[in-house]
């Protein structure tokens, strides 16, 4: 862990915190697996060739995290990426069903923002930011599908900007999403600091605004990339900011 200026000249500089939404306060993981499971029962895929779920969620992971690639990149529309991740997945299991593909990519995309799985401490460490700070939301998801999440989850209250990639048009780590929500906010680089889970897309993206970042590395991934702070535990914030 590194803390540059030391604690207390970090406690004092920021008067925003701009968080990501997805891997960061929303476990993503917890709440698309579960999702999956559903499905794989619901729709019966044992019966099309799907050995298990676990089998079902590891292939879809692959599928949309490639696919998520090429549409951060620009190379792909939502619509397309939505069903393709489904298409690709079933293909893995020797079945083909647009049809199929349609209906499970309308179901995921209901039901798995309503999933509630939020990271420990998520809550009780915005509960403890939210009167010393204004808080923001940047995240590179799909606009009504993170509003859900955050209706859904109890999270909507505690931000003042929420700031999506739909909305500002470039996705994270586009410099420009980062001006767009410092803009609107009102807030300056110097007084802001951003927490994300993602050294490419949140921290190198921050970073290349100028901004302080907190590398929130729940995993403890090895990384040789200089960040303001890190952490592995939501809760660890207490200690400096
Ligand atoms: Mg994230």
């Amino acid at each position: 862990m590194v803390v540059i200026g030391g604690g207390s000249m970090f406690k004092k500089l920021y008067k925003h915190i701009f968080f990501d939404l997805d891997h960061t306060l929303w476990d993503f993981e917890a709440s698309a697996n579960h999702t999956l499971l559903d499905m794989f029962h619901r729709f019966a895929l044992g019966e099309k060739g799907v050995p298990d779920g676990e089998h079902f969620i590891d292939a879809y992971h692959i599928h949309n995290d490639r696919l998520w690639s090429l549409y951060r990149e620009g190379n792909l529309v939502k619509e397309v990426l939505r069903s393709l991740r489904f298409a690709d997945t079933m293909r893995d299991f020797g079945f083909e069903d647009d049809e199929l593909a349609e209906n499970l990519s309308a179901y995921y995309l209901y039901h798995s923002p309503r999933n509630v799985y939020l990271f420990p401490d998520a809550i009780e460490i915005l509960t403890y930011l939210k009167p010393k700070y204004n808080l923001h939301l940047i995240t590179n998801g799909f606009e009504e599908v993170q509003h859900i999440k955050l209706v859904s989850s109890g999270l909507k209250p505690f931000f003042k900007e929420i700031v999506t990639s739909e909305e500002a048009g470039v996705k994270k780590p586009d410099p420009e999403i980062f001006t767009y929500a410092l803009r609107k906010a009102d807030a300056s680089v110097t007084e802001s600091l951003m927490i994300g889970d993602s050294l490419e897309v949140d921290i190198i993206g921050a970073k290349n605004v100028g901004m302080d970042q907190v590398f929130f590395n729940p995993e403890g991934i090895d990384h040789n990339e200089d960040v303001t702070l890190e952490i592995t535990d939501l809760s660890e914030l207490r200690n400096y900011i």
